[in-house]
């Protein structure tokens, strides 16, 4: 059955930032982090250049991003998370310091959760309930604890192409699926850890990622990007998205939207009862 989106849309886009900046190398590798300067120095790019391209270039096309900001990020460049609520685009939680949360006890994770949701609050005047897991690795305490903190949806999870609610021991909570081919670290992230694996052509990206789009657009889902100011925010695949979003203006029907108008939509559809409602699959084949 087709998703049904507002307004006669036949399907929505969503283009979203994760805006790590170098936020993850102090909490995966602090020892590197206290030696070295070059992977903090490229991750610096995002912040410091990539974003401010990004925001031209949502400004020049009239589209609407959503970006995810772990709080450590918002500490220490609060010019950017400035100016993305003052382009009126949607702030979503992302951790704090970019935390795996597979390696977290369940205080720990809370404790997390309530320190980006607190400093978050106070650059952007208003506290985020949109939530995107680092790396996109949600444990299995996770929905039901962002239910709890007031989160209204996620966007972690591959297993649709269209919105549908999480069940939880809380509540349910809307989940707005994601999946690697749409992320631009699978293509373009490199550093000395992975200098084995080249950068991929970006006309090849563009294939792939119109590809999908082209899908999407018969099948009638929520095309979500993935994409990180510092991997490409760079020229060659900063043309790549214009490229994209050249292609992607040509269709009529498109809902140019946030995770945030998604959220909205989606809880309004499970206030009707006409959101599909789906749980996680049990912890082992026997249970
Ligand atoms: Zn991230």
């Amino acid at each position: 059955m087709r998703f049904a989106w507002p307004n006669g849309y036949r399907m929505a886009v969503c283009l979203t930032w994760d805006v790590d900046g170098e936020s993850g190398v102090y909490f995966r590798f602090p020892e590197r982090a206290e030696r070295l300067l070059g992977e903090l120095h490229q991750r610096l790019f995002g912040p410091q250049v990539g974003i401010w391209r990004i925001l031209q270039t949502l400004e020049r096309h009239g589209i609407p991003g959503t970006f995810f900001i772990p709080s450590s990020v918002a500490e220490m460049h609060p010019d950017v998370v400035e100016a993305i609520v003052a382009a009126k685009h949607p702030v979503g939680l992302h951790g704090h310091l970019h935390e795996a949360l597979e390696t977290l006890s369940e205080a720990e994770e809370i404790a997390v959760l309530e320190r980006s949701q607190c400093i978050l609050a106070k650059h952007c005047g208003y506290v985020p309930a949109l939530y995107r897991a680092p790396a996109w690795e949600l444990n299995r305490r996770t929905p039901e604890i962002l239910v709890r903190h007031g989160c209204r949806s996620d966007s972690s999870l591959m297993d649709d192409e269209a919105p549908y609610a999480l069940e939880t021991q809380a509540g349910p909570l809307i989940e707005i699926p994601i999946q690697w081919a749409l992320d631009d670290a699978e293509y373009w992230a490199h550093s000395r850890a992975n200098r084995d694996k080249p950068l991929a052509d970006p006309q090849t990206v563009l294939n792939f990622w119109q590809s999908e789009f082209d899908g999407f657009y018969r099948s009638g889902g929520c095309y979500v990007l993935t994409l990180h100011p510092f991997i490409s925010g760079r020229h060659a695949t900063m043309q790549t998205l214009e490229r994209l979003i050249e292609h992607i203006k040509r269709f009529d029907g498109v809902w140019w939207t946030t995770l945030e108008a998604v959220t909205a939509h989606a809880e309004a559809l499970l206030g009707a009862g006409t959101l599909p409602v789906r749980r996680s699959p049990p912890p082992s084949a026997e249970s």
